[in-house]
C-alpha cells in the first residue's frame, strides 16, 4: 500500500534537528547526587535480600550521572529455594489471616506510599533516570491499585454460589483458593509500580510473594517491601532475591504461579519454562504502540497528548506511543504542531518537577535507541526533530526524535525501540489507520483521537490491541485500574488490574453438595432405577430445564 508521507520537511535527511533545552546537576557539588549514593540510605534496603554472599555482588549505576549507586549482593539458586521454603511457610498462616485484614495492609500502604513519597521518589529516580513527574505518576498508580484491590478485593474473591446439577438437591459453591507461592519478575522501567502491580493482588488473595526486581532497580522493590511490612504484612510472606536472568529462571522453578513483565523475547523464555512445570505464567510484554489522529480529531489537543504519550518515562513504557498514524486531512497541521512541542520540551537530571524529559536508564537502552534511530536513516527515513545522544546533559540522555518516511524493513517500523522515538505514518482512511495499526506482531496499547466517541469505539472495535484510549495516550485505561490490562499477539498472556488481575493468583475450587441422600434422593438412586427409567426422567427433566430457560 502506498502511503503519504509529510507535505512540509522542517530538517533534511539524516540531520539531526536542535534538541529541546537543557539544565545540567553536577554530580560533583549537587547534594542531592551524593545524597542518592548514600550507604545510610541504602544498607538497611539492602540487608533485606534474601542472599548467602556466595553468588557475588552486582554494581548498579545512577544513570543521571554514570555514577556508582549501589552493591547488590546476588541471591543464588539456593538462596531462591531458602527464599521460596520461607514463603511456603509463612503463606500457611497468611492465607488463613481473614481477607479484610489482608485489605486493610493495602488501605496503609495507600498512605504510607502518599506520605512518603518523597523518599521514594528520589529512590525511583536515582535508580530509573526518569523526571519527578515520571516517577509521580508511579506513586499514583500504587495508591490507586492499593485503593481498589483494598477496597474491592474482598468482594472479588468472595465465595460464589451457582446453580447445581438438580435443582434444589445439588448445592454448588465456587471458593478461589490462594495458588500457594507466587513469583514475581519484574522490570526496571517501572521500579515501583511493576514491582508491586502483581504483588499486591496476589498478597491480597492469601499468597505468599517471592519478587524478583531488576538488578538496576532493586534499592525501589526493596523500599516497597519495607513499606508493606510497615503497613502490617508479616515477616516472609514477601522476600526478595536478588539478580538478573539466572535468579528469574532459578525461581520459575520453585514457584505456583510465575508473573512476568518485561520484554517479549524473554516472555517467551518464561512460558516455555513454566510450560515444563505445568504452572501459570502471565505474562505483561512489549509493544509498538500506535496512535491515530483521525481527520476530526482536535488536532491541537491530539498534539499534547501524543507528546506525553510518546515521551512520557523517555519512551521507556510499554505502553508508549512509538508509531504516529496521522489522516491526510490534518496530517500538516498536526506534525506542525507536535514537532514544535517536541523541540520545546526541556530535558536535565532535575530532582524536582522542572524536567520534562529523562535520562534513559542503561548503557543498552542507548545503544538500543540509536541504533534504531541510525539503521532508519540508512533506510531513508527523515528526521522532523532529535535524532543525536545528549552526553552534555548526562551520559544517557537521548533527545526525543520525530522520525518521517520509516520505510517497513526499518528496525523500528517492527521491533518496540523503548526510548524517545516515534514515526510518523499519513494514511488517507479510517481502514487504512486501521490496518496500518495492526500491523505489527503486538497489540499491547493504541490510541484514537476524534472529536466522536462514537467514531473512536467504532475504530476501536478493529484495532487488535489490549487496550484502546480514546483522546489520550495511555494513562486512561491503565489509570482505570478496574479493567483488565494486558495484550493481545505477541504483548502478552493474561491480565492485571480488576477482577482479572486478582483471580489471576488463585485456583478455583468448586464443591457441590448432593442433598436428600438419606432420602432416596440421591443420583445413584436415581442412576440405578432398572430399564432406564432413571435416563427417562433425566431425559424429561433436561427438557423442561430448557424450557424455563434455566441456566
Ligand atoms: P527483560 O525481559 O530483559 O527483563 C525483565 C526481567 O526479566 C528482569 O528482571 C530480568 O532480570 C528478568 N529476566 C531476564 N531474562 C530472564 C530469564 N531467562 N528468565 C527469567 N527472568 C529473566 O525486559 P526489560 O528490558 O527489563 O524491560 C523492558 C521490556 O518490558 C520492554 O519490552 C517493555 O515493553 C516490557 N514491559 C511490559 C510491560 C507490560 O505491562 N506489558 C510493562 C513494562 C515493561
Amino acid at each position: 500500500m502506498a502511503r503519504r508521507t509529510l507535505a512540509r520537511m522542517p530538517s533534511t535527511p539524516g540531520t539531526p534537528a536542535p534538541g529541546p533545552q537543557i539544565s545540567v546537576l553536577d554530580p560533583e557539588t549537587d547534594p542531592r547526587a551524593s545524597y542518592l549514593l548514600s550507604p545510610a540510605l541504602t544498607a538497611p534496603l539492602v540487608a533485606r535480600i534474601l542472599t548467602s554472599h556466595s553468588a557475588g555482588s552486582h554494581r548498579s549505576v545512577a544513570p543521571f550521572t554514570g555514577q556508582p549507586l549501589v552493591d547488590l549482593p546476588l541471591s543464588s539458586t539456593a538462596d531462591v529455594e531458602r527464599a521460596v521454603d520461607r514463603a511456603r511457610d509463612a503463606q500457611r498462616y497468611w492465607t488463613d489471616v481473614p481477607v479484610l485484614e489482608r485489605a486493610e495492609v493495602l488501605l496503609r500502604l495507600h498512605d504510607i506510599v502518599l506520605d512518603r513519597q518523597s523518599e521514594v521518589l528520589d529512590l525511583i529516580q536515582a535508580e530509573s533516570g526518569k523526571t519527578r513527574a515520571s516517577a509521580f505518576e508511579e506513586v499514583g498508580d500504587v495508591a490507586q491499585v492499593c485503593r481498589h484491590y483494598g477496597v474491592r478485593g474482598a468482594a472479588y474473591l468472595a465465595p460464589r454460589r451457582v446453580r447445581g446439577m438438580l435443582p434444589v438437591l445439588t448445592q454448588t459453591r465456587v471458593t478461589l483458593l490462594p495458588v500457594g507461592v507466587v513469583g514475581v519478575i519484574a522490570p526496571w522501567n517501572y521500579p515501583l509500580t511493576l514491582a508491586l502491580a502483581d504483588v499486591l493482588p496476589a498478597l491480597l488473595a492469601g499468597n505468599a510473594v517471592v519478587l524478583k526486581p531488576d538488578p538496576q532497580t532493586t534499592l525501589t522493590a526493596l523500599w516497597a517491601a519495607a513499606a508493606l511490612e510497615e503497613a502490617g504484612l508479616p515477616e516472609d510472606v514477601l522476600q526478595i532475591v536478588a539478580g538478573g536472568g539466572d535468579v528469574g529462571a532459578a525461581l520459575i522453578d520453585e514457584v505456583d504461579h510465575i508473573a512476568f513483565t518485561g520484554s517479549t523475547a524473554t516472555g517467551r523464555k518464561i512460558a516455555a519454562r513454566a510450560g515444563e512445570r505445568l504452572i501459570g505464567a502471565t505474562l505483561e510484554l512489549g509493544g509498538k504502540n500506535p496512535l491515530y489522529v483521525a481527520a476530526d480529531a482536535d488536532v491541537e489537543a491530539a498534539a499534547t497528548g501524543a507528546v506525553r504519550a510518546c515521551f512520557g518515562n523517555t519512551g521507556q513504557l510499554c505502553m508508549s506511543i512509538e508509531r504516529l498514524v496521522v489522516h491526510e486531512a490534518v496530517a500538516d497541521a498536526f506534525v506542525d504542531s507536535f514537532v514544535a512541542k517536541v523541540k520545546a520540551l526541556t530535558m536535565s537530571p532535575a530532582m524536582d518537577y522542572s524536567a520534562d524529559v529523562g535520562s534513559l536508564t542503561t548503557p543498552a537502552q542507548l545503544e538500543r535507541v540509536e541504533t534504531h534511530v541510525d539503521d532508519a536513516i540508512a533506510c531513508g527515513a527523515r528526521i522532523l526533530t532529535g535524532g543525536v545522544h545528549r552526553g552534555d546533559i548526562g551520559p544517557l540522555f537521548y533527545a526525543p526524535t520525530v522520525l518521517d518516511r520509516v520505510p517497513p524493513q526499518a528496525l523500528c517500523a517492527q521491533e518496540e525501540t523503548f526510548g524517545p522515538v516515534v514515526s510518523v505514518t499519513v494514511v488517507s482512511s479510517d481502514a487504512e489507520a486501521v490496518t496500518v495499526m495492526n500491523e505489527t506482531e503486538f497489540g499491547l496499547n493504541a490510541s484514537i483521537w476524534t472529536r466522536s466517541v462514537a467514531h473512536g469505539r467504532a475504530l476501536a472495535r478493529q484495532v487488535r490491541s489490549g487496550t484502546v484510549n480514546i483522546n489520550d495516550g495511555y494513562a486512561a485505561s491503565w489509570g482505570s485500574v478496574e479493567a483488565p490490562m494486558g495484550g493481545f499477539k505477541s504483548s502478552g498472556l493474561g491480565r492485571r488490574h480488576g477482577r482479572e488481575g486478582i483471580e489471576a493468583y488463585t485456583e478455583a475450587q468448586t464443591v457441590a453438595a448432593q442433598l436428600g441422600v438419606g432420602m432416596g434422593l440421591s443420583l445413584d438412586t436415581l442412576f440405578s432405577l432398572p430399564e432406564g427409567r432413571g435416563q427417562a426422567m433425566l431425559t424429561g427433566g433436561l427438557r423442561v430445564l430448557k424450557a424455563l430457560r434455566a441456566r
